[in-house]
């Protein structure tokens, strides 16, 4: 859904708690309703063939659809958003919309493991060429444009190694050649970083992480500039792209309270690093919110929060088996994928094979932690205890 310039000058927190609703509309309830829906009747065959009506079709928008897509346009400062049912059928489909046969992109190295696997295996069917480019090019991406790139992705800070990228720099580079320029912002969510004000044409996010925030949904978003707003909802439309109701209201309802629950999410995080970055068995932490974070500078310049996930390298000289060990012994820390619930997760990491441009140490252990909305003391003595078990 399309933008209503009316809400632009309030308060994230405001839009937050008042953006996608419309109470008079719905006998003054506060939510919209979840509308299941296929099937939409007409008056008369006259309305069927004017196209006029307002809803036409479950698969092409209910209100409903509607309020989370019109709640993210207006968050986003996007010309539209259309939903997509997962973080990773949001960064395809954005993908597709901006692409044709023949054409090259540019992604990051450091961009989300799926994404990869999508550009190395739908886009060639395509005869698309995705080619990796170092995350902390910036401006200097230029030296790797062809004739036919048409699109530059981006992902701030990247997946597993948190490095930032010089968003307005690439999209400046980019629109030089009138090339889309795309940003999966899954990290910071619309709230902490708004990429289309940075110069990016597509803004994605996997909606299944903090904008859900509670580890029962999969979803995701596409907002889009003016420019890129006609191609995007044009192959949405084709594809058949839809996200069931349920899972749409469940992530209104968890936009709610996205700003406080990220707020605490980042305070959380800054109280487990302070503690982690003296222990022992640690090395470097990633998280560009630290003034000693390479990409501090354009986090500081481009974003406004920070949020749950980071990384942290085991120091040199850990074994395979006390990495392991240390995974095993947490007990607040859960071990699984996906990340920005209320709940605080880890995986080990393992950059061994996985990046085919910038060369990460081959045999350096790193951990991903998620941290979640316990008791930062909690999660402290659980990685204490871990830390303990696995080394003594
Ligand atoms: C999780 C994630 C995705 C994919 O989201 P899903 O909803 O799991 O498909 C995309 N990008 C980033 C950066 C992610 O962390």
């Amino acid at each position: 859904m399309t933008r209503n310039q009316n809400d632009n000058a309030r308060g994230k927190d405001t839009q937050l708690a008042h953006l996608g609703r419309d109470p008079a509309g719905f006998h003054g309830f506060v939510n919209p309703p979840v509308v299941h829906a296929s099937t939409v009747l007409f008056p008369d065959v006259e309305t069927m063939a004017s196209g006029g009506q307002k809803y036409v079709y479950g698969r092409r928008g209910t209100p409903t659809t509607e309020a989370l897509e019109t709640a993210l346009t207006e968050l986003e400062g996007a010309a539209g958003t259309r939903l997509a049912n997962s973080g990773l059928n949001a960064v395809a489909l954005a993908c597709l919309s901006c692409l044709n046969a023949g054409d090259h992109i540019l992604i990051p190295d450091t961009a989300y493991g799926p994404t990869r696997h999508f550009a190395q295996t739908v886009l060639p069917k395509f005869n698309i060429e995705a080619e990796y480019y170092a995350p902390t090019l910036n401006a200097e991406i230029s030296g790797l444009f062809k004739p036919n790139t048409r699109a530059v992705f981006t992902e701030a800070p990247g997946s597993l190694t948190f490095e930032m990228q010089d968003i307005p720099a690439i999209a400046k580079a980019a629109h030089a050649i009138d090339a889309t320029v795309l940003m999966d912002n899954t990290w910071a969510s619309p709230l902490y970083c708004q990429p289309i004000a940075l110069g990016v044409d597509l803004s994605i996010q996997a909606g299944t992480k903090y904008i859900v925030g509670h580890s029962d949904v999969m979803l995701g978003t596409i907002s889009a500039s003016e420019r890129a707003w006609p191609a995007l909802d044009h192959l949405y439309g084709a594809m058949g792209a839809h996200v069931a109701p349920d899972d749409v209201y469940l992530a209104l309802r968890g936009l709610r309270t996205l700003s406080v629950r990220l707020e605490r999410h980042m305070s959380n995080t800054l109280d487990v690093i302070d503690w982690l970055k003296d222990q022992a068995h640690v090395g470097a932490i990633r998280y560009p919110a630290l003034e000693t974070d390479p990409g501090h500078d354009l986090w500081k310049r481009d974003f406004s929060g920070s949020s749950g996930l980071f990384g942290f390298d085991f120091a040199p000289g850990t074994a395979p088996e006390q990495a392991s060990a240390f995974f095993n012994a947490l007990s607040l820390f859960g071990l699984g994928y996906s990340w920005g619930g209320f709940e605080s997760l880890a995986i080990p990491v393992r950059l061994k094979g996985v990046r085919t441009v910038t060369e990460p140490d081959p045999d350096v252990r790193s951990a991903r932690l998620h941290i979640g909305l316990e008791d930062p003391e909690d999660l402290i003595k659980d990685l204490g205890q871990a830390f303990d078990k696995a080394f003594a």
